[in-house]
């Protein structure tokens, strides 16, 4: 006896090689390569999502099984707790339709789902329908199969679609299902995801979603496709030569299909009681018992029921009776301890596959742990309930990195319902996210109307009688030629208008001498500071340059200085520039209309012992500009996308209207975020964008910035998620109160997003830390959001600074020009495709200037300093 079970025995550690062979297996079918000649096929089944429990609506099934065929009206109510209603009827299935041509057969199912339909009396005439096909299948499409014909015989493929009409009604077949991935979506959503399907039945067969990036015979990258895996095969190769007992050799000498199907053999309904024979067989060979040597005359379940503790002695009697064998109590106690080790050991090799399946998943997926639930049915699982608990300690073992819950399945023809429903959710969620994202999507026609906009606006702001009507201020900076490198001494500057204020020590050296050198502090500017009172805002400035000179052991000099004041000003001299409005996070009140040089003077007389040499003002796109124009002579244009957006250049004096002086270039602030506050951009305004400007602080100012700048992209990314989850796209229709909080999805956030991996984790991190709880569609849709809005205000940057780089080239007559743009600005340099999206769009836009973009290193300190250089040479020249 012993001897006889010895063979069955499998290890842990045996279990564990399987495992890794059924892992090796699952990767080479999944691999472009190897797919087509792998034993372990991994065949995509184009189920996107399981089911998250907001489905609704109705949905037609249709089973077809070897006797019968069952049509289902499925109803979901898609509320909290989804209820599922069924309406079923059966229709008998004719031998001469089962075994006839394929037209016929489908006539048949026509036939019958149109009486099934009528005999409802809805007033409904559009359905969507699943189908259950009992053949092995091939899919491309979620609705599309080309069936091999299998033990049920005919081979009616490649119909998707076939309904249509029928009658008044109109059926669109969404999806053909097979009984594995029926199985997995069955399960009720509620308890937690449930991602893998698992038969046993008369053949076994298992299904999982993969990440689809790694199942290379389908396009997609993103997201995750259901794959069955077509494990019964599993050892075809001889990867199981080494686990296989004699019975298993004697049992698939003996099938239909030698050398076949050698795990499916080893494990499910039709096989079991086969190997049971063959041992019985052995056991039994000194008695004659006609009966046991014939194929079929143990069942399965025989053997389920023999395995049970309580009244399987009995039932190993009557078996044994059944075939001709007198049987002692010993014999029935072996009987039933053969029983149990063919059950075991089959529990193990599924364990071993499943551990597989989950080890898999946890691994593709950059998880430490998964959690999943495995939706279990067949009549191997029905009947024996030890074959789950086996089951299921084993996973534990062999994948001790998952927590597997094995779940009783709901039914096949409500797993077909699901499938359908799911496909039809993600169809509808599609539609809707496309018209959403569709409003912020800009064709190349539109990028040329907003530089051909932009251009119309500077030459309206250039002009001294039209400067009121334009958007764009075109604000005179007095800078008049960029840097030449012959600037030496020691500046302070201050780089206020963004996050930070700071203050800087610029030390301009000789090349030999290291350059350029600094040393800087960052100083707060509180909320209640930047909108409270100016004089306030101005002694807190002044209190922080104390506090850099005592620092920096420099109390009591005076050292010229260059202000860097990030806001429009209008100027009349380098020294002097007249708020014209606060923008970004400042609202501070008795600025607008005051020049700000003087109120900081003002804020320096009522300091005590303190004096301040302020030579220049300076807006940090001609700081950025006048860095980079230090290192490269080129360098005629600057540009900033940061806290906001702007961009200055070199113009020509004769087009300034506004100035006297025909002469020379001046550096132009153009102060092109307030693009559009005449309304000339309004066909570009999503609702989204509306939004945002509406809950700012400057509102309808400053439109063009709130498109493209740091202070706006994550608000507008959180606009659309807030929408999209209204619509039921996202996050199961439930946005979490953080979500709901404005600007609390950061800017940053976007590039973060867009930087992750395709595993998403980074994505998922964050929208956790947000209080959602997120599925892996969700983080998928979320990464499409945050590239659609970084995009879009990529693409228009760039179409703004086309229009800047044109404008220079006509200026100057040249067919061709080569110019540098000096950038600053925390999202153009950290965001990951931001700034190769500018320059994409430029050279689509200006192809006939050839355009370079230099990063400034510390435009704002470096720039001004370079400013306050060349102002103190002027003035000494003025003084000699
Ligand atoms: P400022 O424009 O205020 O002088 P920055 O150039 O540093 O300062 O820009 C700050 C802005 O950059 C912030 O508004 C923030 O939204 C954005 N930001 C910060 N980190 C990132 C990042 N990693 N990716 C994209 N944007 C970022
Ligand atoms: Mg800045």
């Amino acid at each position: 006896m012993q001897n006889s079970l010895q063979p069955l025995c499998l290890s842990l550690e045996t279990l564990h090689r399987v495992k890794g062979r059924m892992l090796e297996a699952m990767e080479r079918g999944l691999s472009r390569r190897t797919h087509s000649h792998a034993t372990v096929r991994m065949l995509p089944a184009f189920i996107r999502s399981t089911p998250d429990g907001t489905e609704r609506g109705e949905f037609l099934v249709l089973e077809l099984g070897d006797t019968h065929l069952r049509v289902l009206l499925m109803e979901l109510s898609g509320d909290t707790d989804q209820r599922v209603m069924l309406k079923e009827r059966r229709f008998p299935v004719p031998d001469a339709i089962a075994q006839g041509p394929g037209e016929k057969l489908f006539a048949f199912l026509a036939t019958c789902l149109w009486e099934f339909l009528d005999g409802l009396h809805m007033p409904q005439t559009d359905f969507e329908l699943g189908f259950s096909f009992p053949f092995s299948c091939r899919q491309t499409r979620l609705d599309q199969v080309s069936a091999s014909p299998g033990p049920a015989g005919g081979g009616a493929g490649g119909r998707g679609g076939w309904l249509g009409s029928l009658g008044r009604y109109h059926i669109k077949v969404v999806a053909v299902v097979n009984d594995t991935t029926g199985t997995m979506m069955s399960c009720d959503a509620n308890a937690g995801p449930c991602e893998v399907g698992l038969v046993v039945d008369a053949g076994t067969n298992s299904c999982f979603m993969a990440e689809a990036r790694h199942v290379e015979v389908v396009e997609e990258s993103e997201g995750r496709m259901c794959v069955v895996t077509e494990w019964g095969s599993f050892g075809d190769d001889g990867a199981l030569n080494d686990v296989l007992s004699p019975y298993d050799h004697q049992l698939d000498q003996a099938s239909l299909n030698p050398g076949r199907h050698r795990f499916e053999k080893m494990i499910s309904g039709l096989y079991l009681g086969e190997i049971v024979r063959h041992i019985l067989t052995e056991l039994f060979s000194r008695r004659t018992a006609p009966a046991l040597l014939t194929k079929g005359s143990v069942q399965i379940q025989d053997i389920l029921e023999i395995t049970d503790e309580q009244f399987g002695l009995a039932t190993a009697r009557r078996v044994l009776r059944a075939l001709g064998l007198e049987a002692s109590d010993q014999d029935c106690f072996n009987m039933q301890q053969v029983c149990k080790a063919v059950c075991i050991r089959a529990a193990g090799l599924c364990a071993a596959g499943l551990a597989a399946i989950v080890s898999h998943m946890c691994r593709s997926r950059e998880l430490s742990r998964l959690k999943t639930s495995v939706a279990v049915d067949g009549v191997v699982f029905r009947a024996h309930a030890k074959f789950s608990q086996t089951l299921q300690q084993l996973v534990k073992q062999l994948a001790p990195e998952c927590d597997v819950t094995l779940v009783q399945a709901e039914g096949s023809s409500k797993g077909i319902g699901m499938v359908t429903a799911v496909a039809s959710r993600l169809a509808a969620q599609r539609l809707q996210v496309n018209q959403t994202l569709g409003l912020l999507q800009l064709l190349p026609a539109s990028l040329g109307t907003v530089q051909a906009l932009l251009r119309q606006e500077m030459e309206l702001g250039l002009k001294k009688e039209t400067n009121a009507r334009s958007s764009v201020r075109m604000l005179p900076t007095y800078i008049c030629a960029t840097p030449d490198g012959s600037e030496r001494g020691d500046f302070l500057a201050l780089d206020l208008g963004g996050t930070n204020f700071r203050v800087l020590l610029v030390k301009v050296g000789s090349w030999e001498r290291g350059g350029v050198q600094i040393v800087s502090e960052v100083y707060s500017i509180p909320p209640h500071v930047a909108q409270g009172p100016g004089s306030q805002l101005f002694d807190h400035i002044v209190e922080c340059i104390a506090d850099f000179q005592t620092k920096q052991g420099m109390m009591g000099q005076t050292l010229p200085l260059g202000f860097t004041f990030s806001f429009p000003c209008q100027q009349t001299s380098l020294d002097q520039g007249i708020l014209l409005s606060w923008t970004k996070g400042f609202n501070a009140s008795g600025c607008v209309g005051q020049d700000v040089v003087k109120l900081l003077r003002e804020a320096v007389k009522r300091k005590n012992h303190f004096a301040l040499d302020v030579v220049a003002i300076v807006n940090d796109t001609v700081g950025t500009m006048m860095s980079c124009g230090y290192d490269d002579p080129s360098c005629e244009v600057g540009l900033i996308v940061g806290t906001g957006t702007n961009a200055c250049y070199m113009e020509e004096l004769r087009n300034v209207g506004t100035l006297a002086g025909e002469e020379g270039r001046m550096c132009i602030n153009m102060e092109w975020g307030a693009f559009g506050d005449n309304g000339c951009l309004d066909a570009f305004f999503t609702p989204f964008d509306r939004q945002v400007d509406e809950a700012s602080l400057n509102p309808g100012r400053q439109r063009f910035e709130k498109l493209i700048s740091g202070m706006y992209l994550g608000e507008i990314v959180r606009r659309i998620l807030l929408e999209l989850t209204d619509k039921g796209c996202l996050f199961r229709g439930h946005p979490s109160p953080k979500l709901q909080t404005p600007d609390i999805f950061q800017t940053k956030f976007l590039s973060s997003i867009e930087s992750d991996g395709l595993a998403l984790r980074q994505v998922c991190a964050i929208l956790e830390e947000l209080g959602l709880h997120v599925s892996c569609e969700d983080s998928v849709l979320v990464r499409e959001v945050c590239q659609v809005v970084a995009r879009r205000a990529a693409q228009l940057c760039g179409a703004a600074v086309a229009a800047v780089v044109e404008k220079i080239r006509e200026n100057r007559g040249l067919e061709q020009l080569a110019v540098t743009v000096g950038v600053d600005g925390t999202l153009y340099k950290l965001h990951p495709h931001f700034a190769q999206q500018v320059q994409e769009t430029v050279r689509q836009l200006a192809p006939c200037c050839s355009v370079t973009f230099l990063q400034s290193e510390d435009g704002s300190g470096k720039g001004a300093a370079l400013i306050a250089a060349v102002a103190c040479r002027v003035a000494r020249h003025q003084r000699a």
